[in-house]
């Protein structure tokens, strides 16, 4: 039986995390933060590379593990040094300024502001200076097999990647045949994409992708014709601002950022007595022992059939990890998540 598209996608993951980039090194001041299902509202991408600034994504790790929202953005990014009226410090935000507030009231009690009244008036202070910390975003689409018409679905998505240049770079993921990958297939998908084929826990280069202008405008391709024989419609493009794309990509670092690409047990049953973690070559992947496989993430739920919670007495006296194993295996990963933050 073959790999689940969800185990490729945690492979992709791993790989990414251990070998980034494909070709070539990093140099020393650049760390990589691997995230997985993270995108915008209207699209969604399985896999995004973070490259970024060693010293400043240490840096980052005052403000805590959680996502600052690009509301919270707006507050720290400009809270001022010195205590200052709130309206006079903060840029004019574009919506009413008692959204604003809420806000200043949030980022203190998070504890990366401070707060204070003068007069009836709200001043604030900033305690850290938020670090530009993300370099590059890398945006990896995985389509284990990749036939024709998944090709073609794919382009037409990758094309609209392209077109927005939200992204640094696209890439789609697949897993290595033995042969080239097809040209035909190549043909269908927009030149700039690069395409990295997997043979297990290793990727090679099949095709390099281009550069993409994150920093300049993009277009967002908001409907196109079908393509048929009688279709005379036109397609419809939007404009995206280069501000609106530099605040997109903030929020999306900082999504990666909180949510990272083991994130993934929290949606499954490691309390299940079968579950476990397997080492696979350079992998670690969930397995189920009672389906003598790696499962899903949709099937490893408490709906399964084959579900069976870990014994009371695995979780107090007798059993040397804290809390049973499914505890244990949650606290390994989030262990993990943070070291992946803080790069040494
Ligand atoms: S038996 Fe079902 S719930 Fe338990 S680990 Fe396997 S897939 Fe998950």
């Amino acid at each position: 039986m073959r790999e689940p598209e969800f185990t490729f996608e945690l492979r992709v993951c791993q790989w990414a995390e251990r070998e980034w980039p494909p070709d070539g090194s990093l140099d020393d001041g650049t760390a990589v933060l691997v995230a997985r299902q993270l995108g915008t509202r209207s699209r969604r991408w399985d896999t995004l590379v973070l490259e970024c600034d060693r010293e400043a994504l240490a840096a980052r790790a005052v403000f805590g593990p959680d996502r600052l929202t690009g509301d919270l953005l707006h507050v720290v990014r400009h809270a001022p040094r010195e205590w200052s009226y709130y309206r006079e410090a903060l840029p004019e935000p574009g919506y009413p300024w008692r959204y604003v507030r809420e806000t200043i009231h949030e980022a203190a009690e998070r504890g990366i502001v401070d707060t204070r009244r003068r007069g009836g008036r709200i001043e604030l202070r900033r305690r850290w200076h938020y670090p530009d910390w993300c370099r590059r975003i890398v945006a990896i689409e995985n389509k284990p097999d990749l036939d024709a018409s998944a090709a073609r679905r794919l382009g037409d998505q990758v094309e609209r990647d392209v077109a927005l240049g939200l992204a640094d770079e696209v890439w789609i993921a697949t897993r290595a045949t033995g042969a080239n990958v097809e040209p035909a297939l190549l043909e269908r998908l927009p030149v700039e994409t690069g395409i990295l084929a997997f043979d297990g826990g290793d990727a090679s280069v099949a095709w390099h992708p281009a550069a993409l202008a994150a920093d300049e405008p993009g277009t967002r391709i908001v409907e196109r014709p079908n393509g048929g024989d009688r279709d005379r419609s036109a397609a419809r493009f939007e404009y995206a601002d280069p501000d609106w794309k530099r605040a997109k990509r903030r929020e999306l670092a900082e999504r990666a950022y909180e949510r990272g690409w083991r994130a993934y047990v929290e949606t499954m049953r490691p309390d299940c007595r079968h579950f476990e973690l397997r080492r696979d070559g350079g992998d670690v992947l969930p397995w189920c022992a009672a389906k003598g496989r790696t499962q899903t993430a949709r099937e490893c739920s408490g709906r399964c059939a084959d579900f069976a919670p870990e014994p009371p007495a695995w979780r107090t006296r007798g059993w040397p990890i804290e809390g049973g194993p499914g505890k244990g295996i949650r606290r390994l990963l989030d262990r993990q998540r943070e070291r992946a933050r803080r790069p040494d």
